[in-house]
């Protein structure tokens, strides 16, 4: 994979972005336990970091409550309807978030992929509701061990990319957030090595340059995520084309979350 223009990133300034993926962890109760500690680790004046914590739907009002206004850690949701309203059971609408006040919502996660057999073309659907009704995607792309050893790396990113992606403009791109996570690295304790997630990244930018381009691939925050810990955060982050991380079983403790947003300060 040829290797992202680095003099162009000289120029670029892209604000690091952190999220919790908290999954289907963390009720209520145990979010706010959660929140007293770790707002004793990060305080507000961090503003070289965004911050973001996406908690199951049931638990977000309480983590707004606890938040109580402050903007220093965004809210996200962990997936979103692609309806508006009305007989779809056990979904959750963007009007119900922009009432809770989320700002970000995690979309195309590979668990949604592989249990609720979520397909690109769908995702894009739900992309395009959360970005008309002014919610920042975080949509997750990436292969499976089987296609990264299949020699199929490219060819599914691109498709994660451009179909995921399909009849956005450049400008609602360029504001998006993606998160590169290799499947093979999720929950496993096996992580990318940086210099393979580089690659990843640095091919995702081009694809983004050369379908929307280069302004949008230049502004657009590339995450990684896929067990990211406090012991390999700051390295995955001082890659070039890495924005930021997306961490799951790492960032249930309190400490381990805030150290890994330290760690792309
Ligand atoms: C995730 O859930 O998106 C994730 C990357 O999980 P983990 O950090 O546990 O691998």
């Amino acid at each position: 994979m040829a290797r992202h223009n680095k003099t162009i990133l000289i120029t670029m300034s892209r604000t690091p972005i952190i999220a919790a993926n908290w999954k289907m962890n963390i009720g209520p109760a145990e979010a706010k336990e959660f929140l007293a500690a770790f707002k004793n680790e990060i305080t507000c004046e961090c503003k070289a970091v965004d911050k973001v914590i996406v908690p199951p739907f049931i638990t977000i009002p309480a983590v707004m409550e606890v938040l109580n206004g402050c903007t220093c850690v965004g809210v996200g949701a962990q997936d979103v309807s692609d309806r508006d309203n009305g007989a779809f059971t056990g979904e959750i609408s963007t009007t119900m978030l922009n009432e809770l006040g989320c700002k970000y919502v995690v979309l195309g996660h590979s668990e949604r992929r592989q249990y609720h057999g979520e397909t690109n073309a769908y995702i894009n659907k739900k992309i395009k509701k959360a970005l008309a009704a002014g919610i920042i995607p975080i949509y997750c792309i990436g292969e499976t061990l089987e296609q990264r050893e299949g020699g199929q790396l490219e060819t599914v990113l691109k498709s994660q990319v451009v179909e995921g992606l399909e009849g956005l403009t450049a400008e609602e791109v360029a504001g998006l957030v993606i998160a590169y996570e290799p499947v093979w690295a999720i929950g496993t304790g096996k992580t990318a090595s940086a210099a393979d997630a580089q690659d990843a990244h640095a091919f995702i930018r081009g694809v983004i340059a050369a379908t929307f381009g280069q302004d949008a691939a230049d502004k657009v925050r590339l995450q990684y995520g896929g067990s990211v810990k406090p012991g390999n955060a700051a390295e995955l982050m001082s890659q070039p084309d890495i924005d930021g991380a997306l961490v799951g079983g790492a960032a249930l403790k309190a400490d381990s979350f805030a150290a890994i947003i330290k760690a792309a300060v």
